[in-house]
């Protein structure tokens, strides 16, 4: 479903050039929830932009489903990446804008007319858990509930291929569970792909089927989680 091949970045800075992430093989199943585990600065973030290109890599080739994205020209990749969804650690809501206008707002760029519009943010604010909350602004929501939204305007695309960018590292512990049973019945019902970074264990033993650990760019470790877990 994802496959990165040799993907290398490098960043110019002032001490002379960061290698973010080196020279990288990940494979991303169709249907699983793949964590990418590292400490600050292993590269998780820079990681996780090159899948859809935020980044673009020094080297090394990103394709999903058979196409490959670092071939695209910038309109085909604007295409494709409407089949990659992404939620972050701070929500990245429009705090002037309501929970449905938050939602509503990328879809009418994608086109969609009035009824469908408000057909799709109906439905996903619903799948979160939001239905009630249309005309809250973000600052009347806890974080959890921010993240719903972020959760239900990445799905209100319907994107084949969710990525999460530390989605739970501002959350309370019980928040956290809250969302990652929500990503685990996201994955299930609806079959999305997930791949997230974390820096934490916990979401790794929660919900992952497949674990990359990454550590200086590199991924030195790449296994079920199940058996990270009973390995010594
Ligand atoms: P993580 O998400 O695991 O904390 P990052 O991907 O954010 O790691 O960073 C990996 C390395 O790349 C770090 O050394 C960081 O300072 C560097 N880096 C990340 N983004 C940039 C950037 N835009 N410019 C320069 N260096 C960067
Ligand atoms: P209609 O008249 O098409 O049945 P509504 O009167 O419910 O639909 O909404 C009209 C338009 O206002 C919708 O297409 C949508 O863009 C917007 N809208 C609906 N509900 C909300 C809401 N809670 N907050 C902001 N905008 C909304």
């Amino acid at each position: 479903m994802i496959k990165l091949e040799n993907i290398t970045k490098v960043f110019p800075s002032k001490n002379g050039n960061v290698t973010a992430v080196n020279n990288v093989n990940l494979h991303v199943k169709k249907g699983e929830i793949h964590g990418v585990i590292g400490y600050s600065g292993a590269g998780k973030s820079t990681l996780i932009r090159l899948v859809n290109l935020l980044e673009k890599p020094n080297s090394g080739t990103v394709t999903i489903n058979g196409t490959e994205l670092t071939a695209l020209s910038n309109e085909n990749l604007r295409k494709m990446r409407q089949k990659i969804g992404m939620i972050f650690q701070h929500f990245n809501l429009m705090k002037t804008a309501t929970v449905y206008e938050n939602v509503a707002t990328p879809l009418r760029l994608l086109g969609l007319n009035k009824t469908e519009v408000k057909e799709r943010v109906e439905k996903y604010l619903k799948i979160v858990d939001l239905g009630d909350r249309e005309d809250s602004y973000p600052s009347q929501l806890s974080g959890g509930q921010k993240q719903r939204v972020a959760i239900a305007r990445a799905l209100s695309q319907e994107p084949e291929i969710l990525l999460s960018d530390e989605a739970t590292s501002a959350l309370d512990p019980e928040t956290t569970n809250s969302i990652l049973d929500l990503l685990l019945k996201i994955n299930k019902e609806l079959g999305i792909t997930i791949l997230l970074i974390t820096h934490e264990m916990s979401v790794i033993q929660k919900i992952c089927d497949d674990v990359s650990v990454l550590e200086n760019g590199e991924i030195v470790e790449q296994r079920s989680s199940i058996e990270l877990f009973t390995d010594p």
